[in-house]
């Protein structure tokens, strides 16, 4: 996610906060302290109502960070990569290294946030029980945390993507048809329900009861929505690359340049020529680099005389690049994680293609005439081109 910052790292995961989340604890903090607490708790004094909403605030989303951390920690323990947990205005969420391989790590993975959160939601209502007694303050606090904790368990079961329950639910059917992609559909299909119904109770909210929430909720509505018709559309495109591999969409004949060309001459000679975007740096047969269109630029014109391929080019080991027979879904992954145009094939040493993202989009475009049927694409009709 741009726009978030690492603010930690625990388990050898990053932990980070996105600029929207700036808002969401402000906006928090000020619900407790002008109307949650005053509401419950009257005869505070204003520096107490703030103080107690601050601090509630930010145990929240302490709560938020460890039901994260137990998506991340199941991953772990069942051999996946988590990159990093970004906190941001609706919550959290894990960067995981893959997608789960398997409906059990998905079950599991999954699961583990709701019963994560319940389990606090049970520990603080322990916790309350135990001092309710005590200073209203601290009652107050550890009561709100038991709320929301079971707040956030039960609506994260939710069966709908992109939500846990949303998971829980297409692990089950795909345990139970074996169609991993089917399973997908279905339970993506819910999450659009789930998403456009918030909507509408959001709006109705908004507007029959002038409710500050309504407008909260049609905005979670919206993006499970937005979210769930992308992880469908996603499904849909993985499952058109199913069996294709990278050697099926790349070109053997790409361009190449040797590293001791200076910026000049590859201009004149080459792509003012060829009109390429990109040039495979080889020596010999050894792959050294890729240089692009880009890296020319940023090279002053005055310069381009005495700089070398070699000193301008992205060097092989910071190129993104995949084996021939890698799975084309792996290629297509990369670039967009990436934001690159495009990546070197390479066999050993030896680059022995050039695989782009237009070249992916040809082959998406190419298996979905083949297969019949467009993908689930509501910007599309059957009519449309
Ligand atoms: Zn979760």
């Amino acid at each position: 996610m741009s726009g978030a910052v690492r603010v930690g790292r625990v388990f050898g995961i990053d932990l980070k906060v996105h600029f929207s989340w700036v808002f969401i604890f402000v906006l928090v903090s000020w619900t407790l302290a002008t109307s949650y607490l005053p509401d419950g708790y009257p005869g505070w004094s204003d520096r107490q109502y703030w103080a107690i909403g601050i601090v509630g605030s930010l145990l929240l989303f302490t709560c938020v960070l460890i039901h994260e951390l137990s998506h991340s920690l199941e991953a772990i323990r069942r051999g996946h990569q988590v990159e990093s947990i970004t906190l941001f205005f609706l919550g959290g969420v894990s960067q995981m290294g893959e997608e789960a391989e398997t409906a059990g790590d998905e079950f599991w993975v999954s699961v583990v946030g709701p019963l994560t959160s319940l389990g606090l939601a049970v520990v603080f209502w322990l916790v309350y029980l135990i001092i309710r007694g005590g200073p209203s303050q601290v009652a107050a606090l550890v009561w709100y945390l038991a709320y929301v904790n079971a707040a956030i368990g039960i609506f994260n079961l939710l069966p709908a993507l992109p939500l846990d329950g949303g998971r829980v639910l297409r692990a089950v059917l795909w345990k139970l048809t074996g169609d991993e992609a089917r399973a997908t559909r279905a339970a993506s299909r819910a999450g659009t329900a789930l998403g456009f119904g918030l909507v509408t109770i959001g709006i109705t909210l908004i507007f029959v009861t002038r409710n500050f929430a309504g407008v909260w909720l049609a905005l979670i509505g919206w993006f499970i929505q937005s979210a769930a018709t992308s992880i469908r559309e996603q499904s849909a495109t993985e499952q058109l690359l199913s069996g294709r591999l990278v050697r099926d969409a790349m070109r053997t004949d790409f361009p190449t340049v040797d590293p001791g060309t200076t910026i000049q001459r590859l201009l004149d000679e080459r792509i003012v020529r060829d009109f390429e975007r990109a040039y495979v740096v080889v020596l010999g047969d050894t792959f050294r680099g890729l240089i692009t269109t880009t890296d020319v630029r940023d090279v002053a014109p005055d310069e381009r005389e005495r700089r070398w391929v070699s000193e301008v080019m992205i060097r092989a080991e910071n190129v993104a690049s995949l084996p021939p027979d890698a799975p084309l879904e792996d290629a297509l992954e990369l670039i967009v994680q990436r934001g690159i145009h495009q990546l070197v094939v390479l066999e050993g040493h030896r680059a022995v293609g050039l695989v782009t993202r237009g070249d992916v989009l040809r082959v998406i475009e190419v298996s979905r005439l083949l297969s019949g049927r467009r993908p689930d694409d509501p910007k599309g009709s059957p009519g449309d081109s």
